[in-house]
This record gives structure tokens, sequence and C-alpha cells, in this order.
């Protein structure tokens, strides 16, 4: 029977478990280097679970103008973690449309480059060194809840339907000890038959605050705004904030261009970057594309996917021109 490639749970057994090394996956931070302003590095980070729309191109053109405008690199991520959701026909499709579109990077699944793989499914070492750190230093903890005990233990819905609703806390205190581990002892689990995802304990009340490129000063206060999020789900896949923190910084990312759904992701992006002790990359959030009824665009939204206007002779010359110039 082949190894697991993701990590399983099982309780601590001895003292002497010893933390894998970060050190060769992650840059140090040189102090030497700390005053020398980085190069300009800049991501595309699609996931290929539908077509790309023209929400998604806009957000990506400021990413690419932006990098342009410094000089800098940009960088094509693909971010296929989620196997049950995404298909490799949304891969070719994805790569086939930037191109189509007018994107350029220099780095990516298809070209390769120095921080190779580009794709996310190939870098679950990464994520399973980051996840021991944070398991090392304490900061997260093993939850057994459904969906559906956090709907029931939490009061009013979050105000945000697009986010997350706000962990009540159940299994914050009740975790012995335990490790990860890559093996097959799953099964001996004492946790219960249900695969714990594994938690990040935020610190309540702390004000999350950061400069935005685009939108000014944003606060978000840990426990009130977001609560305790999921890092590694209990199906054995490591979640988005998990992943998109490993790979900015083993990237070199030095900022983050991406839609303003994601502001208060970035909040507990920023609590992962310092329990990692990883140099926080700055921020610059696109303001979302609305449908004609006001709504956000989808990948529901068929008939505005890149591949449909470009089926029907659209050019993309004519689609940008409507787009405000970003400086
Ligand atoms: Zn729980």
């Amino acid at each position: 029977m082949p190894e697991s490639p993701y990590p399983i749970l099982v309780m601590r057994e001895k003292e002497n478990f010893v933390p894998s090394p970060l050190r060769s996956l992650f840059p140090a931070v040189n102090p030497q280097s700390a005053t020398a302003v980085p190069k300009y590095r800049g991501r595309l980070a699609p996931s290929p679970t539908g077509y790309l729309h023209l929400g998604h191109a806009r957000t990506f053109w400021v990413a690419q103008e932006r990098a342009r405008s410094h000089g800098g690199e940009l960088i094509l991520r693909n971010d296929d973690l989620d196997s049950t959701r995404y298909k490799m026909e949304f891969v070719e499709a994805m790569l086939e449309d930037l191109r189509w579109f007018g994107f350029e990077w220099s780095e990516g699944p298809d070209v390769g480059g120095k921080f190779a793989p580009y794709n996310q499914s190939e870098r679950m070492n990464f994520y399973r060194a980051a996840l021991e750190k944070l398991r090392a230093g304490n900061f997260i903890y093993p939850c057994t809840c459904s969906r559906k005990d956090i709907q029931a233990a939490t009061r009013a819905p979050h105000a945000n339907d697009d986010d997350e609703p706000i962990y009540p806390g159940t299994c914050r205190e009740k975790s012995g000890e335990w490790r990860v581990t890559s093996g097959e002892q799953s099964q001996s689990s004492p946790l219960g038959t249900r695969r714990p995802s594994l938690r990040f304990r935020v610190p309540d009340g702390e004000v999350i605050s950061f400069m935005d490129g685009n939108l000014g000063e944003q606060k978000f206060v840990a426990g009130k705004d977001f609560g305790d999020f999921i890092v590694w789900r209990g199906d054995d896949v490591p979640a988005y904030q998990l992943a998109c923190v490993a790979d900015d910084a083993a990237m070199q990312i030095t900022e983050v261009v991406r839609g303003a759904d994601l502001l208060v992701s970035t909040a507990r992006q920023i609590l992962l970057y310092r329990a990692l002790g990883l140099v926080v990359p700055e921020f610059f959030h696109c303001d979302l594309m609305l449908d004609d009824k006001g709504e956000r665009l989808a990948k529901r939204h068929d008939a505005l996917s890149l591949r449909t206007l470009r089926s029907r002779g659209v050019s993309p010359e004519k689609l940008r021109s409507s787009w405000s110039v970003v400086d």
C-alpha cells in the first residue's frame, strides 16, 4: 500500500519529537539585507475549479500592471489543492485564457522557475513543514466539529455571508497532546472516528491592522471579525490560508494583489506569518467586479467567462478599455 502523501494526526506519544527543519524550505531573513529593498515579485494564483471570468482577469491585470510598473517579476501559481473541485481541463483552459488575454509570467507550472514546483498539489512538503512549525509553537489544535455543529453553536450568522461563521471555540481547550506525522496509524487516533481538522488559535481581542496599497488602513479584531480558522482540513488537505502563506513566503512574493473579498483572510494570514516567523508581504486588494444585478461575478457567470467572450470574438483590448489605469 503506498504511503499517504498527507500527514495524519496521532496523539503525541514521546517527548523527543523533533520538528522538521524549515530552514531549507523558507528563505532565512538576512538582517544585513533587511534594509535593502527586495525586487518586486507579484503573483497570479488562480484555482482551476472553473473557467476564469472577467472579474479574475481584472484583478490579475492589476497584479500584472503593478509588477510591470515596479520593474518586477510576475509568477503564476496553480492553486490546485482542492482535488475534489478542480479538473485538469480547467488547468489547460486557464493557461490558454490567461495567455490570450495578454498575461505574461516569467515563472509558472508551464515554464518552470527557481521556486518550482508551481502546482500547489506538488508542494505538500512546504505545507507539512509549516503545519509542524505551528504545532510545535502550540498555535493550532485539533477540531472535530462538523459544519453543522458550528452553525448550531453560533448564535448569530456572521455579517458577511461569504465568510465562514466565527468558530465558537468548542474544541479549543479539550485537546490533549497530539502531533502531526505521516504514516498509517490514523486509525488509532483517540480523537474519534472523524479525522480532525486543525485550527489556528487566534489572539482574542487583538487588533490586526495593515496598510492596504489600494484601500488604505485595514483593521480587524481577532475573535470578533474572524475566529479560530482551519489550517488543515479533516480530509487531509491544507487550507487556503496555510498554503497561501507558505507559498507566498517560499516564493519570495513582495506584494499580494487579490480581490477585496479576501481582506479578512489577510488578517488571518498575517497571524500565520507571525507564528511562522516569516516576512509579511505588502497587500493590494482590488474592488470586486459586479454584474448588472449588483452581484459579485462568480464562475457560474458563464457569459462573462474569458472562454465565452473569446469565442464571441471580443478582444482583450476592448475588455480592458474601461478599466482605470493603476499607478
Ligand atoms: Zn471543534
